[in-house]
């Protein structure tokens, strides 16, 4: 697995990144949970990524039960996680909100630390814009999170380019990430500006949903799609599609980390191997045409 400096003056980070929003649907035991983690640090993904919000607020403790039976597995990891969400699953909350104070992502690492039973976070993230954000209290959370050592770096998620900069010129230190949804089912953000931004900072952005959540397996207007994947994959000598979309995914030259959403062992083994594919030009937007219906203008 190929490991990359994420940004300038940014951790380093696995190429591809174990995601854990779905871990209470895996049904996994602390013990099976700290084989899945040995596995996937044995093929090189030692990226994992958390929110406080996943599994109703029990994904990060879960995660953390596993860190305390195998306490070593720590120090190979590198852990995001996010913070900025507040959901009904949570008592006391009225509405579902965003949040982003000072207050807030403080307390909010906290937990995030203890749930997780460490004493650091690698980096942590905005995880959607607010629209009542303040910049400068943002930045003043971050400042003081980075001085107590609780926190390494700081980036955000699902920003647009203007959020992205208004947050960063408030900052001394530079954002390491904005982690968005890419794929051939969601392309916005490789023509909006999104891409380019992070291009132009060299800052490298962590791609969501690579597999549209499952829905590019199933769903039937996905059939062509699945059909020019599968032509594709054995151009390429792929063992599935899902290593052609993260290749795909990968080939973009912002260089998105793609995160990798299965329980699966295997599935998630087929997917660390996309790391030995690259597309051609005309491959790639033969994805990107079958993906969309039409052809480029
Ligand atoms: P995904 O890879 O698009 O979807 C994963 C789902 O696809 C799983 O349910 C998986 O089931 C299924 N799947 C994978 N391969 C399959 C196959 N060959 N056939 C049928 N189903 C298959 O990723 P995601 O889980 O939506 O997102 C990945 C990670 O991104 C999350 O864990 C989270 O860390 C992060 N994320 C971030 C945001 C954000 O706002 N920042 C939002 C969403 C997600 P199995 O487990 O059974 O393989």
């Amino acid at each position: 697995m190929q490991r990359i400096g994420i940004a300038p003056q940014g951790p380093v980070f696995s190429r591809m990144v174990m995601g854990y929003w779905r871990l209470m649907d895996w049904g996994k035991s602390a013990r099976q949970l700290v084989d899945f983690i040995t596995e996937h640090l044995e093929l090189g993904i030692t990226t994992v990524d958390h929110a406080d919000i996943y599994g109703d607020y029990r994904c990060e403790a879960a995660f953390g039960e596993a860190l305390k039976l195998a306490p070593a597995l720590r120090e190979r990891l590198e852990i995001v996680t996010k913070c900025g969400i507040a959901t009904l699953s949570k008592p006391g909350n009225t509405i579902g909100h965003y949040i982003t104070t000072r207050q807030h992502i403080i307390q909010s690492v906290e937990s995030s630390l203890s749930r997780l039973a460490t004493d650091n976070i690698n980096l942590l993230l905005i995880h959607r814009p607010d629209p009542l954000m303040d910049a400068d209290e943002v930045a003043d959370a971050f400042v003081s999170l980075r001085q107590s050592g609780k926190v390494r770096h700081f980036g955000v998620s699902n920003f647009s380019p203007a959020q992205f900069s208004l947050l960063q010129s408030r900052l001394p230190f530079g954002l390491v990430t904005n982690q968005v949804e890419i794929s051939p089912l969601c392309q916005d953000p490789l023509l909006d500006g999104t891409l380019d931004l992070m291009q132009q900072l060299r800052v490298h952005p962590m791609a969501w949903s690579c597999l549209g959540g499952g829905r590019l397996f199933s769903a039937p207007e996905y059939i062509t799609l699945r059909s020019e994947l599968e032509q594709i994959g054995q151009e390429l000598d792929a063992k599935s599609i899902e290593q052609v979309v993260y290749a795909w995914v990968m080939r973009l030259p912002s260089q998105p980390l793609p995160i990798i959403g299965s329980g699966n062992s295997s599935r998630v083994r087929a997917g660390a191997a996309a790391i030995d594919l690259t597309l051609t030009r005309e491959q790639w937007f033969r994805i990107r045409r079958a993906a969309l219906g039409y052809d480029v203008p």
